[in-house]
């Protein structure tokens, strides 16, 4: 679903009825994270800032290196952003972390 808000020179609020959106309460669509400044409700990304990544490996008989496991630690802060507009829907962040399987 697109949502397109009008940032014309009349920075006038749009009237009920000409932006489609939906307000039922569903159980299951309740839960749903919905960026509140574009209506986007599909894509989001995150951003870790400081993360320790460290990755195991075992050196073979012919001195050749094979990757066994990857360990990263986050070290600094984790945030929430809008993968349409950008903005930071850090508030929905342990939501996210919720419903993240
Ligand atoms: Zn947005």
């Amino acid at each position: 679903m697109t949502v397109a808000i009008s940032k014309g020179k009349n920075s006038q609020k749009a009237k009920p009825g000409s932006i489609h959106i939906h307000t039922q309460v569903n159980p299951h669509l309740g839960r749903r994270i919905i960026c509140p400044h574009c209506g986007n409700e599909w894509n989001f990304y995150q951003i870790a800032e400081e993360v320790k990544l460290t990755t195991r490996y075992v050196q073979n008989a012919d001195g050749s290196f094979t990757p066994l496991s990857d360990d990263s630690r986050i070290l600094g802060e984790v945030k929430l952003y809008c993968g349409e507009c950008q903005a930071d829907l850090s508030e929905f962040h342990n939501r996210f972390l919720e419903m993240l399987f």
